[in-house]
């Protein structure tokens, strides 16, 4: 079962948008046992689009064509596809009744050109835009043309925007692609999420373990992120649930606490989560991380019970008025230190009255740094009923990077604290 994947907009050549369609589709197909076999973006350009889909679809069962099919110029998707099949376009009621109610709803004139959107070629299956104007479109070739073979085949059409395109992928695009292209093959795959573990210190841990199971088929993956990896363990054929599990309990028997999750979650989720379930809060007071740290738990649905408040202390003197720390603490130990840390998780702990405040003093560089404490050198304190305590870490990376992998260490001791860990 071959699968390609075609990305098309002009803005993903010149490099303004960052192409996430590919990794995100692939991933999404991959956890359903679909293999990708290419993929490929290609310029808003009628006959770069014509020749990749030919292309792909003279190999694949099924081709995924994203973008173009707003309502502007660039917009070429919808009418081009309708031309190389030889369809008239048709106009979708339902969608234009949408398209009306969207703008309706939102108490705006329907934009110039805007209806387009509710044309389809002919046969194709319309699928629904949830969260925009844009529906997605099937086409189901019984005799596919531009394959010897004339098998059957799939193009499905979505719109590029992520956020209708995940959704529309996600709850109506794959229960048709089970339905018209059922995966034969039994595949089983998790995977699991560790925080604040090096890559190559998982792979040395959990290889050697794991040996024997790749040679009965067992494929190991490992995808790394900032202060997190990704250990994806996956297998085809007969025995592959079996393999998969027996994988699974090695790799938590090996590595036990460091993995946070086989879900799509993230730590800031599971944080939020424990401290719903347990009915406490917390409150954090940022230097380096900037409100970082309560960005991330801000983004969860539900924060507002756990999460009371933020300082962010960028200087000396917004953590002596802010969080009470001694002036004696940073004139002896200065602001980057284990001390002022300490100092400024209980102050904020006392004067906010949670049950878990997070601190966070360091030097994200790229200047400011000493021999003492070089540029990454950060300290993170947690406090809690039952004390303050404080890490010392050094993260010598991009500002950004830097912040993340604070916030990430941070959050991933309170999960640790919150479990009993
Ligand atoms: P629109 O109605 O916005 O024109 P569309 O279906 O025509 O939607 P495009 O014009 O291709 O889709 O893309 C719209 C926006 O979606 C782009 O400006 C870009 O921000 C985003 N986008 C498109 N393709 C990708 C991609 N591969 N990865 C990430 N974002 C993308």
């Amino acid at each position: 079962m071959a699968i390609e994947i075609i990305n098309t907009g002009s803005e993903l050549m010149i490099g303004r948008v960052l192409n996430t369609h590919h990794q995100w589709l692939c991933a999404q197909l991959d956890e359903l046992g679909y293999t990708v076999h290419r993929q490929v973006s290609v310029s808003d350009e009628s006959s770069a689009i014509v020749d990749a889909v030919q292309e792909s679809l003279s190999r694949s069962n099924a081709v995924i064509l994203t973008g173009g099919l707003g309502p502007t110029s660039d917009d070429l998707t919808r009418g081009l596809i309708a031309k190389l099949f030889h369809r008239r376009t048709l106009v979708h009621e339902p969608t234009l009744e949408h398209i009306r109610n969207y703008f309706q709803s939102r108490g705006r004139e329907i934009p110039f050109k805007c209806e387009i959107q509710a044309q389809y070629p002919e046969g194709a299956l319309v699928i629904a835009n949830d969260f925009g104007t844009a529906p997605g479109l099937l086409i189901e070739l019984e005799h596919n043309p531009f394959n010897s073979s004339g098998e059957k085949a799939l193009l499905i059409m979505l719109p590029g925007p992520p956020r209708e395109l995940r959704p529309m992928f996600r709850d109506r695009v794959i229960p048709l692609l089970k339905e018209k292209l059922p995966n034969h093959q039994k595949h089983a795959s998790i995977t699991l999420k560790t925080a604040c573990v090096g890559e190559s210190l998982i792979e040395m841990e959990i290889a050697p373990k794991l040996e024997e199971l790749v040679h009965q088929g067992l494929q190991i993956g490992y995808c790394a992120r900032v202060g997190e990896v990704d250990l994806r363990l996956s297998a085809f054929g007969d025995s592959a649930e079996e393999i998969v599990r027996i994988a699974e309990k090695l790799s938590r028997d090996t590595l036990g606490d460091k993995i946070y999750t086989e879900h799509d979650e993230k730590l800031c989720d599971i944080v939020v989560r424990l401290l719903r379930q347990r009915g406490q809060t917390v409150g954090t007071a940022e230097s380096c991380t900037g409100g970082f740290i309560s960005n991330q738990l801000t983004n969860v649905p539900g924060a507002s019970e756990v999460f009371l408040g933020s300082c962010i202390t960028y200087s000396n003197e917004s953590k002596v008025i802010l969080l009470g720390v001694d002036p004696q603490s940073l004139k002896l130990h200065g602001a980057v230190s284990e001390k002022v840390a300490s100092e400024m998780a209980s102050g904020l702990r006392e004067r906010l009255g949670v049950d878990y405040a997070i601190s966070a003093t360091g030097i994200a560089g790229p200047g400011g740094g000493s021999e003492d404490k070089p540029v990454g050198t950060v300290f993170v304190s947690l406090s809690s009923a039952g004390g303050t305590q404080t890490h010392k870490l050094f993260y010598p990376y991009d500002r950004e990077s830097f912040k993340l992998s604070v916030a990430q260490f941070a959050l991933d001791w309170l999960r640790r604290t919150l479990n009993g860990i």
